[in-house]
């Protein structure tokens, strides 16, 4: 769930979209290749990093999962240091997903969970999907299905993330069943 604080009108941010346009996600595998970045796993800390945003990993409320915000110019994502390492992961590619996707529209998203039944915020469908994107590439998620291993905590470890996050992926992506 995403409380949207402050809204803001487009154009009082236009001389601060700097950095990476509304890119896909695979564009933004493309560039973290480049940067000679890795992808999987996706080393997502150093790929929020390249673009000049901060990253604060920092103690909160266990319900809390982290936040986007912008402050005096300069964007910051945070995730809860009180999290598994697998779940601040999802956290810092969601808030990236914020960021690429949907910072025009206003200064801070606030995360509480981020995977819920029923979640109708077209803005969190679009930042959970974006996250999945990054962790999970398409081509690389099927092609380790096909050729390494169908078990999901196999895939978890690989990819680093939770369980549950590569049960939906894969749900998304067609897959179907308990097992893969
Ligand atoms: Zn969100």
């Amino acid at each position: 769930m995403a409380v949207i604080k402050r809204r803001v009108k487009k154009t009082d941010l236009s001389h601060l979209t700097s950095g990476v346009k509304q890119l896909a996600a695979q564009e933004l595998l493309s560039e973290a290749r480049r940067k000679g970045i890795s992808t999987v796993p996706l080393d997502i800390e150093r790929l929020i990093k390249s673009f000049g945003i901060k990253v604060k990993i920092v103690p909160m409320d266990d319900e809390v999962s982290g936040h986007l915000s912008l402050s005096d110019g300069v964007w910051e994502i945070a995730v809860n240091a009180l999290h598994h390492p697998k779940r601040q992961r999802f956290t810092l590619a969601h808030e990236l997903g914020h960021y690429v996707l949907h910072r025009w529209q206003c200064q801070r998203f606030e995360d509480t969970k981020l995977f819920r039944n029923n979640e109708s915020n077209p803005m969190e469908v679009q930042a959970n999907d974006y996250a999945a994107n990054l962790l999970m590439p398409e081509v690389e998620f099927k092609e380790y299905i096909r050729t390494v291993s169908k078990n999901i905590d196999s895939i978890a470890d690989h990819f680093k993330v939770s369980a549950y996050a590569v049960r939906v992926r894969a749900k998304n992506l067609g897959f179907g069943g308990h097992g893969l």
